[in-house]
């Protein structure tokens, strides 16, 4: 059992709160034992941020660079540590860890250790004829990061690479049943080089820890991924303070088949998409809108594949599908499901939580929901799919569009106007045509409404840390400038 604690200043410490057990939701079983963080080790971490960020800031884009590139190295040197700690404390399938949350992290890292060196702003000019103007990119400072349990190391890189690549230094809190990848990440940084007190992190609860850090005075900005209601409240609790805000929050992606789409590439790509990280995903598809004349093929044909998902020990390479992160989730989703044919909503297939230990739910397809149901409109984080048909194309886009949030979306159709009809009309930070759920480093990832404002990976993400300085200097020498007249006419 590995033991636990935060990172401050550069080592593992020991911290005042009580401890707490990292349990393997596949099993019931502990993974790892630590002691919790209180409001006083966030004032300790917070410092140690504030004291490492002049060296860090004025290192070179080159310095920088060359740290994020050795910890690239080193995190994928460390696959298979972190596959196993990431598989053991989400119950994520391993495939999955495998093949996205570890390789897209280190290519995250690896994207960002190129981009540190390429700071972008307008020319330097004498726009006024008497002043030399430029543009200064320095770092926000010292950034607050909170992050949600789902992607554990995905969702840390995509917040503190960034920061780190700008200048910044970093105070992260991982979500409390999942705090052993990050703080494997900050183990690694530092072995790559990183300066002591640079990153650093608090683990604990979103109550006290989370609130504290959210909350704080001494931190420059605060980042967070996580649901909309928190993802307010941290907002509410920087703003005390003016502190800039970053947030990444809740998704209800719809998934249009217009009539003219490839039918089994829609039905895989459901499935796909619904599914992934047992629909703990804020992108996973989750309304199907599905033109009338292909929608009881749709549904029979999800319903097919759906049924044929094996569930099992995420570490086995076999397994598709892993349990939700907790017995109080799986129950909240289990509890939506069953109120759904209250509202009209017909249970296709799945519904069932399978007996045995471990938060195990089957996949579930919910059909002729209505547009008023709980299930259609909140975000539901389970392995469950809903459909509803639509009329014709004003109508497919007037339904992705009623929900309050605005992360993901996807259009199937092989017509192409339709296709850029579709992605300019939908309300969503990315749209996907004949797919659901890919991404890349190069490319930003954030939403609209509910869902959030701001941006994770890609250079749009690099701004997020880097504040704009205009310098304007005088290149005439002159006293009398002819200005002043505006202001005094006689000296
Ligand atoms: P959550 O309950 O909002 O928690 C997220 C983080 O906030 C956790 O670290 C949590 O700590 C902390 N927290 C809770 N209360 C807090 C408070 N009062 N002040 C400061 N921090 C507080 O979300 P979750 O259940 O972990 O994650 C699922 C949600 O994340 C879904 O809504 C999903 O859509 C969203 N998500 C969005 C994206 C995106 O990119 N848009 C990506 C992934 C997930 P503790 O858990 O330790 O208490």
């Amino acid at each position: 059992m590995t033991v636990a604690s935060s990172w401050i200043d550069g080592a593992l410490v020991k911290t005042g709160g009580a401890q707490h057990t990292v349990i393997n939701p596949a099993t019931g079983e502990a993974v790892a034992e630590f002691a919790l963080a209180q409001p006083g080790d966030v004032d300790r971490a917070v410092a140690s941020a504030r004291a490492a960020l002049p060296g860090w800031k004025r290192a070179t884009p080159a310095e920088r660079s060359a740290v994020l590139a050795k910890l690239a190295k080193l995190a994928d040197d460390a696959t298979s540590e972190l596959v196993a700690e990431e598989v053991s404390q989400t119950g994520k399938p391993v495939r999955l860890a495998t093949e996205f949350d570890v390789p897209g992290s280190v290519d995250n890292i690896d994207f960002f250790a190129g981009a540190a060196r390429h700071l972008e702003g307008k020319a330097s000019a004498e726009y006024s004829a008497d002043h030399t103007s430029s543009i200064r990119r320095e770092a926000v400072g010292v950034v607050a990061t909170i992050t949600p349990w789902n992607y554990p190391l995905q969702m840390a890189v995509w917040k503190v690479i960034p920061a780190l690549a700008a200048g910044c230094s970093v105070v992260i809190k991982p979500a409390e049943i999942t705090p052993l990848t990050t703080l494997t990440l900050a183990r690694l940084a530092a072995d790559a080089g990183l300066p002591d007190g640079v990153l650093n992190v608090v683990t604990g609860s979103g109550a006290d820890v989370g609130a504290a850090l959210a909350g704080h005075a001494d931190v420059d900005m605060v980042t967070f991924t996580g649901s909309t209601p928190v993802g307010r409240r941290v907002m509410l609790a920087a703003a005390q303070h003016g502190h800039r805000t970053q947030l990444e929050l809740g998704g209800k992606a719809p998934f249009v088949v217009f009539d003219d789409a490839d039918l089994d590439a829609a039905i895989q790509g459901a499935v796909a998409g619904a599914l992934i990280n047992t629909g703990q995903d804020c992108t996973a598809a989750t309304r199907a809108i599905v033109a009338q004349g292909l929608y009881d093929d749709f549904v029979a044909g999800v319903a097919e594949v759906m049924s044929k998902i094996v569930l099992g020990d995420p570490a086995d390479p076999d397994t598709d599908l892993g349990p939700l992160i907790s017995a109080v989730h799986r129950a909240k989703v289990a509890g939506m499901v069953e109120r759904a044919p209250g509202e009209g909503g017909r249970v296709v297939t799945g519904g069932v939580a399978p007996e045995g230990p471990g938060s195990f739910y089957r996949p579930t397809l919910i059909a002729d929901v209505a547009e008023t149901s709980e299930v259609w409109r909140d975000e539901i984080f389970g392995p469950v799919l809903t459909v509803r048909a639509f009329t014709d194309d004003d109508d497919a886009i007037r339904q992705a569009n009623d929900t309050k949030y605005g992360l993901a979306a996807s259009a199937w159709t092989r017509d192409v106007y339709r296709a850029q009809r579709a992605s300019r009309e939908i309300h969503a930070g990315c749209v996907w045509i004949n797919d659901h759920i890919p991404i890349i480093s190069e490319m930003p990832h954030g939403g609209f409404g509910a869902s959030g404002f701001g941006k994770d990976m890609s250079q749009y993400s690099l701004e997020e840390y880097l504040s704009i300085k205009h310098v304007m200097s005088d290149i005439t020498g002159v006293v009398d400038k002819d200005w002043h007249r505006t202001i005094f006419t006689k000296r």
